[in-house]
């Protein structure tokens, strides 16, 4: 598994310890699992849950005993996070080479953005100083999750909709070097969490350029797969707001249309989680390539309206469980109603791919079509008797 690997120089990969804060997300929960299952790295995994990694953390049997260890530490206020630090630095000197961070921490459901502002703020920004400082001040390496989010607006959108120049690339493909930020006005807070995102990255790059830190800051265009969110009234909250994959999901789980907001005419581009987590081991094990950089991760040819994606998943759900789709599959709904006051949107996301290419040689593989057929499968097989069991129970109980 671990012999013979060499980086993209030909140099021999040598084991490190990562102190993976966020590992029991949605992206951690992949990358634990790769970096189990195909390298020799040591995980120190941080997080408040641990239910996405619980299969790598048990029995004691598995191949990678004694390479995961799950701490359950609230960022926002445990000193143990320092001394994690300090302590993998003593490992660091010994056995292993080097320790990074990689940092996933984060309120990032759009819901959140205007319901919960402050605590979108506090948690992409003030909880991640401590992160960027103790790295600073130790000299480790940090992974940073920033998010595609940070572009905001295109500049096409604001030219009147038949305006030629919107067929221009250089009006919306999104570039990390190039590209402005542009949000939308305080009273819309969907943009705290953009904002609050550009401010962290502002600083690394900033603790890089005056301290010498050394970083590289991912932003992901719309990674979807298993895992990803929560079932309402399954394995989250009834009145919970996922994103838009699991919200469509649990829509075509229970035989309910599919909501569009606004119409669903935004679009996204989606690249598969296990496309992206290759991005990722790249980053990890060529840190020369990798430091110093801004990465966009995506798939620009999986390029969908919401109102498309929803067409999509619906056929590919019939496919995969058998059951006829809906006569009127999709519903649109305001965004004030669905979301409440304050929220915005991104109208367009395209990664520009030059830098990612250049520096890791790194493409994405999988269609939207073949990666949402393996992730409506995975979610059809976990959680289609659950809900058939929370939707007879009312019943029963009446
Ligand atoms: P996620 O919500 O599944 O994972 C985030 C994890 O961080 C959760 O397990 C959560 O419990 C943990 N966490 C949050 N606050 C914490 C705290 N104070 N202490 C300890 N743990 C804490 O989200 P994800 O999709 O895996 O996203 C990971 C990162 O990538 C986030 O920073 C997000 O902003 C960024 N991102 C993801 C996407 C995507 O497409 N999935 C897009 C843009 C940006
Ligand atoms: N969306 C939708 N119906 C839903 C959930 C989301 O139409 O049930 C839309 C949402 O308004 C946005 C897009 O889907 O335009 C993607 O939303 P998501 O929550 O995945 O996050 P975003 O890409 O905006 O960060």
């Amino acid at each position: 598994m671990a012999s013979g690997r060499v980086d993209l120089d030909g140099r021999p990969i040598k084991a490190i310890t990562i102190c993976m804060i966020g590992a029991g997300g949605f992206i951690g929960s992949h990358l634990c699992e790769k970096l189990m299952a195909e390298t020799p790295h040591t995980v120190l995994a941080v997080d408040v849950y641990n239910d996405k990694i619980q299969h790598l953390l048990e029995p004691s049997t598995l191949p990678w005993t004694g390479r995961i260890h799950f701490h359950r530490i609230n960022i926002k206020h445990d000193s143990r996070l320092e001394g994690l630090i300090k302590m993998a630095d003593l490992v660091s000197s010994s056995l292993l080479k080097f320790l990074s961070t990689i940092n996933l921490a984060a309120i990032c459901t759009p819901a959140d953005y205007n319901t919960r502002p402050l605590d979108t703020i506090y948690s992409n920004f003030i909880d991640a100083i401590p992160v960027v400082k103790y790295c600073s001040e130790n000299n480790k390496r940090l992974i940073h999750f920033s998010t595609c989010e940070i572009y905001g607006k295109t500049i096409g959108s604001f030219l009147p909709k038949d305006h030629p120049l919107r067929q221009d690339p250089a009006f919306y493909v999104l570039k990390e070097d190039a590209s402005p930020c542009i949000f939308g006005p305080i009273e819309k807070q969907r943009w705290s969490y953009a904002c609050a995102k550009q401010l962290i990255e502002r600083l690394i790059y900033a603790e890089g350029a005056e301290n010498g830190l050394e970083f590289t800051i991912v932003r992901p265009f719309n990674w979807i797969g298993p895992r990803m969110d929560f079932i309402p009234g399954i394995d989250g909250p009834s009145e919970g707001v996922p994103r838009v994959l699991a919200c469509f999901s649990n829509n075509l789980l229970r035989g309910e249309p599919l909501k569009l907001v606004d119409g669903g005419q935004s679009q996204r581009t989606f690249v598969y989680i296990k496309d992206a987590i290759e991005a990722v081991l790249l980053m990890i094990e060529n840190p020369a390539r990798a430091n110093g950089h801004i990465f966009n991760v995506g798939n620009p040819n999986n390029e969908v309206t919401v109102k498309q994606l929803a067409e999509m998943m619906t056929e590919v759900y019939r496919k995969v469980s058998g059951k006829p789709a809906l006569e009127v599959p999709t519903i649109d709904v305001s965004s004030k109603e669905f979301y409440g006051e304050g929220y915005d949107d991104s109208d367009k996301r395209i990664p520009d791919m030059t830098i990612i290419n250049k520096q890791l040689g790194w493409n994405p593989k999988t269609s939207l079509w073949d990666l949402l057929e393996s992730t409506l499968t995975y979610q059809h097989r976990t959680y289609a008797d659950a809900i058939k069991q929370a939707i007879a129970k009312p019943m029963a109980s009446s």
